[in-house]
């Protein structure tokens, strides 16, 4: 069994205490069981899913099988990947091989799509034909746009004519050539969806990227920010500030523009209320949803868009031994969906899983945090943070009162720390 100072050392480093503690309670106590031997299947090498990946080795002393099934040959970072759009950061910068989590941690990683889950045989079938059988689902997929909620985008995206890049990766670069190309004196406009979505603050970032690259390079260009919600829904006044003061006359903010309808040959969208707006470069985001293999294994039960779960173990409400992590989850209040809160639930997760498989108590009271820097150009940062426990008598998590907060401004001292939580954050999930 591994010894209890290097897990304690392990846990600590990265402020796990309160994830942990369940496992060094009990390896305290008398009578405590090894990790049993057992089969995790992780789905999706993404925030959540590497995070849980590793953990579960981890704090299983590496005594349960994980094995991970990811598409993608590399983990390439949604946060950081504006700075793609803004010029100031480069796609390799935002990528990490797999290879440590099966070199150092033994995860068995597997380039394949899982294409059905039976949770009633629990077993897997990958897209290449096999079936993996688990005693554990970690279910992480993210998000699935919602195409069929703006008429004409489909067609669209897969003309390579209206992006998203709301998963980074060669569409990222896509939507930076098209900024390229566009002349001087042009128009960008974004337009988001209803909250929830993944990354709250995450177009506003853009806007400030695209309108930092504008500014050097094409100043008589405009951003044009179409927001179906009522208002900013991430550090309002702070994002207000950064247009009006640094950006003033370039960035547009229009709020209650809920887009239906796309007209790629023009570049034109349509709103329910408000007049066409046509652009050079549209950069149009529909509603999200739990991503497809949640959906289609029926574990997308609220509002048939996102997954509720058991908080304290991540556990699907749908289906047994299937935990879900991520931006899949139908949040608790206030829990943003974010790459920071995913990897916790990672953690939160593996530690009760591991815990569940050695006949080990849940950690009964787990706390989580998030961060969610926003670069306003190249250099300066703003953050909004909080801290979430787990609330017993209403099963859910919620915002410790008082904890966290906003930056009174962008600093370039914010830059430093949101360059280092980022490479932080991707050696904690991968490395
Ligand atoms: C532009 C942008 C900026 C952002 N900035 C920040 C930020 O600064 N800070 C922050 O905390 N968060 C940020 N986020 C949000 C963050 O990226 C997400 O919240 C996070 O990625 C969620 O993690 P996840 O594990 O749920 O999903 P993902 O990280 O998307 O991982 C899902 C993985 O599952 C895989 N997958 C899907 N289906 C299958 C299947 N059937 N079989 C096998 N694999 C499958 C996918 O290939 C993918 O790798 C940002 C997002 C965007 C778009």
């Amino acid at each position: 069994m591994m010894q209890r100072r290097t897990l304690l050392q392990a846990a600590g480093s990265l402020g796990l205490w309160s994830l942990a503690g369940c496992a060094i309670d009990s390896m305290g106590t008398a009578g405590a069981r090894a990790p049993a031997k057992a089969r995790v299947l992780v789905v999706g090498g993404g925030y959540g899913g590497a995070t849980a990946a590793k953990y579960v080795r981890l704090f299983s002393d590496q005594k349960i099988d994980v094995t991970l099934v990811e598409p993608d040959a590399a983990f390439v970072s949604c946060p950081i990947s504006n700075l793609v759009l803004g010029g100031s950061k480069s796609l390799a910068d935002i990528t990490t091989p797999y290879t440590a989590l099966a070199r150092k941690h033994g995860v068995r990683v597997v380039r394949d799509t899982v294409a059905s889950i039976d949770p009633a045989k629990k077993v897997a079938v990958l897209a290449s034909g096999p079936t993996i059988a688990y005693d554990k689902l970690i279910l992480s997929p993210g998000i699935d746009l919602m195409w069929d909620t703006i008429t004409g985008l489909r067609a669209a995206q897969a003309e390579g004519r209206i992006l998203q890049a709301w998963k980074a990766g060669p569409e990222t670069l896509a939507l930076r050539r098209q900024l390229e190309a566009m002349p001087d004196g042009g128009v960008y406009a974004i337009t988001i969806p209803v909250a929830p979505y993944r990354c709250p603050p995450g177009p506003y970032e853009r806007a400030c990227q695209v309108a930092s690259y504008f500014k050097a390079t094409k100043p008589r260009s405009k951003v044009l920010i179409l927001d179906a919600n009522p208002d900013v829904t991430s550090k309002g006044p702070l994002f207000k500030k950064v247009w009006a003061e640094q950006y003033p006359g370039m960035v547009e903010y229009r709020g209650q523009h809920n887009a239906f309808a796309v007209d790629a040959r023009t570049n034109t969208v349509r709103f329910e209320i408000q007049d066409d707006i046509k652009a050079d470069v549209l950069n149009v985001l529909p509603a999200m949803r739990a991503g497809a293999i949640a959906v289609q294994t029926g574990l997308a039960n609220a509002n048939a868009r996102w997954c509720n779960v058991h908080f304290l173990s991540f556990e699907s409400t749908a289906a047994k031994d299937i935990h879900v992590l991520g931006d899949s989850v139908q949040s608790a209040p206030a829990m943003p969906k974010s790459g920071h809160m995913a990897n916790n639930h990672g953690k939160a997760a593996a530690a009760a899983i591991v815990a569940e498989l050695s006949g080990w108590e849940i950690n009964p009271a787990p706390m989580l945090t998030n961060t969610c820097y926003s670069f306003t150009d190249a250099r300066n940062v703003i953050h909004v943070a909080s801290v979430h426990e787990y609330v017993a008598a209403e099963r859910t998590f919620k915002a410790v009162a008082g904890s966290g907060g906003v930056s009174p401004g962008p600093t370039e001292q914010e830059g430093q720390y949101a360059w280092n939580w980022a490479r932080t954050i991707w050696a904690d999930t991968l490395l």
